[in-house]
């Protein structure tokens, strides 16, 4: 697509040289998402360097007539930061530290920086930003808000949007919104960043953000060995009985995963290898070292006795505790070194989790035999990652050709028991015409009216999250890790 060579001018003028680009290399890389499973094309990847070139952009591109994917780290996996004709513009030169405030408990940063500069920011005045997840080293702050992410620690601190104190948005009109002050009691109206946060770029661009902060804590980790699913939400339950709160972590883990892990990394290994079919890596916080150490130990030694956990690790030192989350960050990326798999980012409630596991399974052996399942994630909020993976005997081309059966198959069974389809990766392209069909008409009609009161000419993101006039269709290849 050629652009028209006066809006370049104007373009040129407003943002400067390193303010745009049409160079090949870089319009490849903003319309390639890091799986690289499916690809978008762009005809200008715009720079802006602050708020108000964002601003004077956006009012370019709606004077010129072109629509805009906002796009952050691009680690997004339901294809809904991967431009696919749009005109890209990334957040990437703003990523300022605007304020930290420990006795606010606040930080005000730019949409464009990565999550771990956020936590490196809290570190540096003694405080804790609680958001981690396995793409921190890339994931923006525009993107995390924008998709509402979650990751290991959303059991005790919630979600992005839980997350959030205010934002600072250029709407469809380039008039900017901030809010940024910080407040935690504000009851003025609508609350308008709860609009902004897992609207995936189709509402506005986010150029800033102010986060909760929380005091430093210390953590004690155990690597714990169940036979059972129904064993490790049992165990759940108890440690968070005897612990509470201070149960920030709790991710389940199939021993083929482990296995996917260590045929992939050499050098990693298994803390505690065991024949029980799964995993724990349990996560505690206090503000005292040696009583999260004691507190955990105890309720491992409860849950020993109780049977429920057949065999326990506890990290003695930090980096034993690293160790440890290397081990469950990496399936991901060995469970993709190990072959082809379907991946589905599915919730239940926690109660059901193991009915879910065992019927799916039951379901899914009606379609392929064998089939490979791995299931892993973020078991304290029902959140599984739920994989069909190329097994030894079953050809990847089966898996290919029956991958609308299983996504079926598994979205209905998430869905008989209660659960969502679409738990903390989004919705994007992928499964916008999936949740349309599921959700309330009624429901679908608010987010139209929404989306047309904000973005009547349908700017930002065609396309993403409801459908516009002209409905596109991602292929489902990969979504979830
Ligand atoms: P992008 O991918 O660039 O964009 C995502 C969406 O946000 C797009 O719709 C885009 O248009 C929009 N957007 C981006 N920036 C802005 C902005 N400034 N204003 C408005 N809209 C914007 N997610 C989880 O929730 N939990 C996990 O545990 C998790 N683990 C992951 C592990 C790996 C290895 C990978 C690759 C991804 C994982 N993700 C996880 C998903 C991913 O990291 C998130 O979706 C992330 O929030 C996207 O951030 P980003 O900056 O890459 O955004």
């Amino acid at each position: 697509m050629s652009l028209n060579p006066a809006f370049l001018q104007d373009i040129d003028a407003a943002l400067g040289p390193a303010g745009w680009s049409q160079s090949a290399d870089q319009l490849q890389a903003a319309a390639t998402p890091w799986r690289g499973t499916y690809r978008g094309h762009t005809p200008l990847l715009l720079l802006p360097a602050s708020t108000a070139e964002v601003s004077e952009a956006v009012r370019l591109c709606a004077r010129y007539g072109l629509a805009i994917t906002p796009q952050g780290g691009n680690t997004g996996l339901v294809d809904g930061g991967t431009p696919h004709g749009e005109v890209t513009l990334s957040l990437r030169r703003m990523q300022a530290v605007r304020d930290v405030d420990p006795i606010n408990n606040s930080l005000t940063i730019e949409a464009g920086a990565i999550l771990t500069s956020a936590q490196h920011a809290a570190q540096s005045v003694n405080r804790f930003f609680p958001l981690s997840l396995g793409s921190e080293g890339s994931a923006t702050i525009g993107g995390l808000i924008s998709t509402n992410a979650g990751g290991v620690a959303v059991l005790r601190y919630g979600m992005m949007r839980d997350l959030l104190l205010g934002l600072e948005v250029v709407l469809a009109n380039g008039d900017v919104v901030s809010q940024l002050s910080g407040l935690r009691k504000n009851n003025t109206g609508y609350d308008l960043k709860h609009l902004f946060a897992g609207a995936e770029g189709t509402l506005g661009i986010i150029t800033a953000a102010t986060l909760k902060l929380y005091p430093q804590t210390a953590r004690a980790s155990a690597w714990i060995s169940c036979q059972t699913s129904s064993d490790v939400v049992a165990l759940l339950a108890l440690m968070r009985d005897q612990l509470g709160d201070t149960v920030t972590s709790f991710e389940m883990i199939p021993a083929n995963a482990i296995e996917m892990v260590l045929k992939d990394r050499p050098g990693t290994r298994d803390p505690n290898p065991s024949q029980h079919a799964w995993r724990v890596l349990c996560e505690v916080s206090l503000a005292q070292p040696d009583l999260a150490q004691t507190l955990l130990e105890k309720a491992l030694t409860s849950a020993l006795d109780s049977g429920l956990a057949v065999d326990a690790v506890l990290a003695q030192s930090d980096r034993q505790a690293r160790d440890f989350w290397t081990l469950r960050e990496s399936i991901p990326l060995s469970k993709r070194a190990y072959g082809r798999s379907l991946n589905h980012d599915i919730a239940v409630p926690v109660s059901r989790i193991a009915d879910f596991l065992h019927n799916t399974e039951e379901a899914l052996k009606k379609l392929l035999d064998p089939v490979e399942i791995v299931a892993f994630g973020h078991v304290g909020d029902g959140n599984l990652h739920y994989s069909v993976c190329e097994a030894e005997t079953s050809s990847a081309q089966q898996l290919v050709k029956r991958a609308d059966e299983i996504t079926a198959t598994i979205h209905r069974s998430a869905q008989l028991y209660g659960g969502s389809i679409s738990a903390e990766h989004g919705v994007g392209r992928l499964k916008r015409d999936e949740l349309e069909a599921s959700r309330p008409a009624a429901a679908t009609a608010v987010m139209k009216a929404i989306k047309q009161a904000l973005d009547p000419e349908g700017r930002f993101n065609p396309d993403r999250v409801i459908a516009s006039a002209v409905r596109t269709q991602t292929k489902r290849t990969d979504d979830a890790v």
